[in-house]
Protein backbone atom coordinates (compact mmCIF):
# COMPACT_ATOMS: atom_id res chain seq x y z
CA UNK A 1 0.00 0.00 0.00
CA UNK A 2 2.78 2.41 1.01
CA UNK A 3 4.41 1.95 -2.11
CA UNK A 4 1.56 2.45 -4.45
CA UNK A 5 0.87 5.77 -2.70
CA UNK A 6 4.69 6.44 -3.58
CA UNK A 7 4.43 5.79 -6.83
CA UNK A 8 1.03 7.77 -6.90
CA UNK A 9 2.58 10.83 -5.47
CA UNK A 10 5.24 10.62 -7.44
CA UNK A 11 3.38 11.06 -11.09
CA UNK A 12 1.11 13.33 -9.29
CA UNK A 13 4.34 15.46 -8.12
CA UNK A 14 5.79 14.84 -12.00
CA UNK A 15 2.59 15.97 -13.42
CA UNK A 16 2.72 19.31 -11.41
CA UNK A 17 6.20 19.83 -12.08
CA UNK A 18 5.16 19.30 -15.83
CA UNK A 19 2.69 21.82 -15.85
CA UNK A 20 4.28 23.76 -13.75
CA UNK A 21 7.42 23.96 -16.02
CA UNK A 22 5.58 24.30 -19.35
CA UNK A 23 3.39 27.67 -17.71
CA UNK A 24 7.32 28.95 -17.20
CA UNK A 25 8.24 28.23 -20.43
CA UNK A 26 5.39 29.92 -22.20
CA UNK A 27 5.46 33.24 -20.00
CA UNK A 28 9.58 33.02 -21.18
CA UNK A 29 8.86 32.59 -24.62
CA UNK A 30 5.85 35.23 -25.00
CA UNK A 31 7.21 38.34 -25.19
CA UNK A 32 9.51 38.11 -27.24
CA UNK A 33 7.07 36.07 -30.12
CA UNK A 34 4.08 38.68 -29.87
CA UNK A 35 5.48 41.63 -28.18
CA UNK A 36 6.05 42.93 -31.68
CA UNK A 37 2.43 42.02 -32.49
CA UNK A 38 0.46 42.72 -29.59
CA UNK A 39 0.01 45.96 -26.93
CA UNK A 40 0.80 45.18 -23.39
CA UNK A 41 -3.29 44.81 -22.56
CA UNK A 42 -3.39 41.99 -25.23
CA UNK A 43 -0.31 40.64 -23.91
CA UNK A 44 -2.09 40.35 -20.56
CA UNK A 45 -5.60 38.60 -21.86
CA UNK A 46 -2.64 36.42 -23.85
CA UNK A 47 -0.80 35.37 -20.77
CA UNK A 48 -4.14 34.69 -18.85
CA UNK A 49 -5.00 32.47 -21.71
CA UNK A 50 -1.70 30.43 -21.81
CA UNK A 51 -2.08 28.81 -18.35
CA UNK A 52 -4.82 26.93 -20.07
CA UNK A 53 -4.18 26.25 -23.47
CA UNK A 54 -1.25 23.61 -24.45
CA UNK A 55 1.92 25.22 -25.24
CA UNK A 56 1.78 27.42 -28.49
CA UNK A 57 4.05 25.75 -30.86
CA UNK A 58 6.71 28.65 -31.30
CA UNK A 59 7.17 26.94 -35.12
CA UNK A 60 4.96 28.86 -36.72
CA UNK A 61 5.92 32.75 -35.85
CA UNK A 62 9.30 31.27 -36.79
CA UNK A 63 8.65 30.46 -40.18
CA UNK A 64 6.84 33.60 -40.84
CA UNK A 65 10.00 35.28 -39.36
CA UNK A 66 11.79 32.39 -41.82
CA UNK A 67 9.72 33.60 -44.41
CA UNK A 68 9.67 37.03 -43.91
CA UNK A 69 13.77 36.87 -43.75
CA UNK A 70 13.91 34.57 -46.98
CA UNK A 71 11.32 37.29 -48.71
CA UNK A 72 14.22 40.21 -47.84
CA UNK A 73 16.74 38.25 -48.75
CA UNK A 74 15.35 37.61 -51.83
CA UNK A 75 14.80 41.21 -52.36
CA UNK A 76 18.12 42.30 -51.49
CA UNK A 77 19.64 39.44 -53.68
CA UNK A 78 17.37 41.03 -56.98
CA UNK A 79 19.09 44.30 -56.26
CA UNK A 80 21.81 43.54 -55.70
CA UNK A 81 21.37 41.53 -59.18
CA UNK A 82 20.07 44.91 -60.47
CA UNK A 83 22.82 46.82 -59.00
CA UNK A 84 25.26 44.77 -60.74
CA UNK A 85 23.18 44.97 -64.46
CA UNK A 86 23.63 48.87 -63.90
CA UNK A 87 27.27 48.24 -62.85
CA UNK A 88 27.59 45.95 -66.70
CA UNK A 89 25.83 48.62 -68.33
CA UNK A 90 28.18 51.44 -67.36
CA UNK A 91 31.30 48.99 -68.10
CA UNK A 92 29.53 48.28 -71.81
CA UNK A 93 29.01 52.26 -72.27
CA UNK A 94 32.29 52.90 -71.12
CA UNK A 95 34.28 49.89 -73.59
CA UNK A 96 31.40 51.94 -76.13
CA UNK A 97 33.51 55.08 -76.16
CA UNK A 98 36.59 53.56 -75.56
CA UNK A 99 35.83 51.61 -78.64
CA UNK A 100 34.65 54.56 -80.64
CA UNK A 101 38.38 56.52 -79.52
CA UNK A 102 39.90 52.93 -81.08
CA UNK A 103 37.74 53.28 -84.19
CA UNK A 104 37.59 56.68 -84.69
CA UNK A 105 35.85 57.73 -88.12
CA UNK A 106 38.72 58.36 -90.59
CA UNK A 107 36.99 60.23 -94.06
CA UNK A 108 39.17 61.45 -96.80
CA UNK A 109 38.06 64.46 -99.07
CA UNK A 110 40.24 65.65 -102.05
CA UNK A 111 43.42 64.20 -100.10
CA UNK A 112 42.52 65.92 -96.87
CA UNK A 113 42.08 63.67 -93.88
CA UNK A 114 39.15 64.29 -91.49
CA UNK A 115 38.88 61.94 -87.96
CA UNK A 116 35.58 62.72 -86.66
CA UNK A 117 35.04 65.35 -88.32
CA UNK A 118 38.22 67.12 -87.37
CA UNK A 119 40.41 67.62 -90.08
CA UNK A 120 43.98 66.17 -89.25
CA UNK A 121 47.72 66.72 -90.21
CA UNK A 122 50.29 64.84 -88.66
CA UNK A 123 52.89 62.27 -89.03
CA UNK A 124 50.67 59.88 -89.95
CA UNK A 125 48.12 62.15 -91.95
CA UNK A 126 49.32 64.03 -94.78
CA UNK A 127 48.15 67.48 -96.62
CA UNK A 128 48.37 67.40 -100.84
CA UNK A 129 50.92 69.40 -101.83
CA UNK A 130 48.39 71.60 -103.63
CA UNK A 131 46.14 72.37 -100.49
CA UNK A 132 46.64 76.14 -99.95
CA UNK A 133 43.70 77.97 -98.10
CA UNK A 134 45.56 80.76 -96.33
CA UNK A 135 45.13 81.39 -92.72
CA UNK A 136 40.95 80.39 -91.80
CA UNK A 137 39.06 83.09 -90.84
CA UNK A 138 37.32 82.14 -88.43
CA UNK A 139 40.79 80.17 -86.73
CA UNK A 140 42.02 83.96 -87.30
CA UNK A 141 38.59 85.96 -85.53
CA UNK A 142 39.01 83.37 -82.85
CA UNK A 143 42.62 84.61 -82.46
CA UNK A 144 41.91 88.10 -82.38
CA UNK A 145 39.16 87.73 -79.45
CA UNK A 146 41.76 85.55 -77.76
CA UNK A 147 44.28 88.63 -78.20
CA UNK A 148 42.19 91.37 -76.62
CA UNK A 149 40.95 88.90 -73.66
CA UNK A 150 44.69 88.30 -73.03
CA UNK A 151 45.38 91.84 -73.54
CA UNK A 152 42.49 92.80 -70.74
CA UNK A 153 44.40 90.53 -68.62
CA UNK A 154 47.48 91.91 -69.60
CA UNK A 155 48.82 89.79 -71.27
CA UNK A 156 50.40 90.31 -74.63
CA UNK A 157 50.49 87.73 -77.17
CA UNK A 158 51.10 87.85 -81.11
CA UNK A 159 51.63 85.94 -83.96
CA UNK A 160 54.74 84.32 -84.79
CA UNK A 161 54.29 82.39 -87.54
CA UNK A 162 50.28 81.52 -88.95
CA UNK A 163 49.44 79.95 -92.30
CA UNK A 164 52.63 78.16 -93.68
CA UNK A 165 52.33 76.68 -97.20
CA UNK A 166 54.20 73.35 -98.87
CA UNK A 167 56.66 74.94 -100.54
CA UNK A 168 57.93 77.12 -97.80
CA UNK A 169 57.47 74.08 -95.12
CA UNK A 170 59.95 72.44 -97.89
CA UNK A 171 62.18 75.20 -97.12
CA UNK A 172 61.95 75.16 -93.59
CA UNK A 173 62.15 71.64 -92.76
CA UNK A 174 65.24 70.95 -95.04
CA UNK A 175 67.31 73.90 -93.84
CA UNK A 176 66.71 72.05 -90.51
CA UNK A 177 67.77 68.67 -92.12
CA UNK A 178 70.84 70.01 -93.33
CA UNK A 179 71.50 71.94 -90.34
CA UNK A 180 70.79 69.03 -87.25
CA UNK A 181 70.05 66.36 -89.51
CA UNK A 182 66.63 64.60 -90.22
CA UNK A 183 66.04 62.34 -86.82
CA UNK A 184 66.63 65.79 -84.70
CA UNK A 185 64.91 67.72 -87.57
CA UNK A 186 61.66 65.57 -87.17
CA UNK A 187 61.18 65.83 -83.47
CA UNK A 188 60.23 69.98 -83.73
CA UNK A 189 59.78 70.36 -87.84
CA UNK A 190 57.59 68.11 -89.87
CA UNK A 191 57.93 67.49 -93.00
CA UNK A 192 56.34 69.07 -95.97
CA UNK A 193 52.70 68.17 -96.23
CA UNK A 194 52.79 67.35 -92.67
CA UNK A 195 52.56 70.73 -91.01
CA UNK A 196 49.97 71.58 -89.25
CA UNK A 197 50.43 75.02 -90.82
CA UNK A 198 49.79 74.17 -94.11
CA UNK A 199 45.91 73.75 -92.52
CA UNK A 200 45.74 77.35 -92.09
CA UNK A 201 44.42 76.61 -88.35
CA UNK A 202 47.59 76.66 -86.49
CA UNK A 203 49.72 79.49 -85.25
CA UNK A 204 53.14 80.10 -83.32
CA UNK A 205 53.13 82.89 -80.62
CA UNK A 206 55.49 85.06 -78.89
CA UNK A 207 58.82 82.75 -78.23
CA UNK A 208 59.99 79.20 -80.28
CA UNK A 209 61.13 78.60 -76.84
CA UNK A 210 59.84 76.24 -74.43
CA UNK A 211 60.62 78.33 -71.83
CA UNK A 212 57.52 80.46 -73.04
CA UNK A 213 55.97 77.52 -71.09
CA UNK A 214 56.82 79.16 -67.81
CA UNK A 215 56.37 82.78 -68.55
CA UNK A 216 53.11 84.42 -67.39
CA UNK A 217 51.63 84.84 -71.25
CA UNK A 218 52.42 80.93 -71.79
CA UNK A 219 50.88 80.00 -68.45
CA UNK A 220 47.69 82.21 -69.64
CA UNK A 221 47.28 80.71 -72.80
CA UNK A 222 47.62 77.42 -71.59
CA UNK A 223 44.61 77.90 -69.18
CA UNK A 224 42.79 80.34 -71.79
CA UNK A 225 43.07 79.02 -75.12
CA UNK A 226 40.09 76.70 -75.24
CA UNK A 227 38.05 79.56 -74.52
CA UNK A 228 38.55 80.58 -77.76
CA UNK A 229 38.54 77.36 -79.22
CA UNK A 230 42.25 76.28 -79.67
CA UNK A 231 44.32 73.74 -78.05
CA UNK A 232 48.32 73.59 -76.94
CA UNK A 233 48.98 71.26 -79.97
CA UNK A 234 52.33 69.43 -78.65
CA UNK A 235 51.65 69.94 -74.92
CA UNK A 236 54.43 68.74 -72.43
CA UNK A 237 55.13 64.80 -72.01
CA UNK A 238 53.15 63.79 -75.16
CA UNK A 239 55.78 63.25 -77.55
CA UNK A 240 55.51 59.92 -78.37
CA UNK A 241 52.28 60.11 -79.08
CA UNK A 242 52.45 63.68 -81.01
CA UNK A 243 55.21 62.76 -82.19
CA UNK A 244 56.86 66.34 -81.84
CA UNK A 245 58.82 67.60 -78.74
CA UNK A 246 56.91 70.43 -76.47
CA UNK A 247 55.83 73.42 -78.56
CA UNK A 248 54.38 75.51 -75.05
CA UNK A 249 53.60 78.41 -78.61
CA UNK A 250 51.62 76.45 -81.15
CA UNK A 251 48.24 76.25 -81.06
CA UNK A 252 45.78 75.11 -83.26
CA UNK A 253 41.78 75.80 -83.63
CA UNK A 254 39.34 73.33 -82.96
CA UNK A 255 36.58 75.64 -82.38
CA UNK A 256 35.63 76.60 -78.06
CA UNK A 257 33.48 73.01 -78.05
CA UNK A 258 36.25 70.42 -78.77
CA UNK A 259 39.11 72.37 -77.74
CA UNK A 260 37.13 72.74 -74.23
CA UNK A 261 36.32 68.76 -74.63
CA UNK A 262 39.80 67.84 -75.13
CA UNK A 263 41.45 70.75 -72.50
CA UNK A 264 39.39 68.72 -70.15
CA UNK A 265 40.46 65.72 -71.21
CA UNK A 266 43.79 66.11 -70.60
CA UNK A 267 44.44 64.20 -73.31
CA UNK A 268 46.45 65.24 -76.71
CA UNK A 269 44.51 65.32 -80.04
CA UNK A 270 46.03 62.13 -81.31
CA UNK A 271 44.95 60.41 -77.83
CA UNK A 272 41.87 62.41 -77.90
CA UNK A 273 41.03 61.26 -81.10
CA UNK A 274 42.45 57.74 -81.07
CA UNK A 275 44.87 58.22 -83.73
CA UNK A 276 48.87 57.88 -84.06
CA UNK A 277 51.52 60.61 -85.93
CA UNK A 278 53.95 58.45 -87.12
CA UNK A 279 55.98 58.68 -90.56
CA UNK A 280 55.37 55.26 -92.77
CA UNK A 281 58.60 55.61 -94.60
ZN1 LIG B 1 53.87 75.66 -85.06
Amino acid sequence: MNFNRIIIFAICTVMILSVFSSCTNNKNSSPASHSDSLSNDQYKDTAITIDTIPLVDPQPADKEEAEEKAEEKAETEEKDTEGSKEEEETEENEMDSEKDKKNPEITEKDGITYVNGILIANKSYSLPKTYSPGIDTTANNALQQMFSAASNAGISLYVVSGFRSYDTQYNTYYGYVSRSGQADADRYSARPGHSEHQTGLAFDLNSLEQTFGNTKEGKWLKANAHKYGFIIRYPEGKESVTGYMYEPWHVRYLGTDIATDVFESGLCLEEYLGITSVYNN
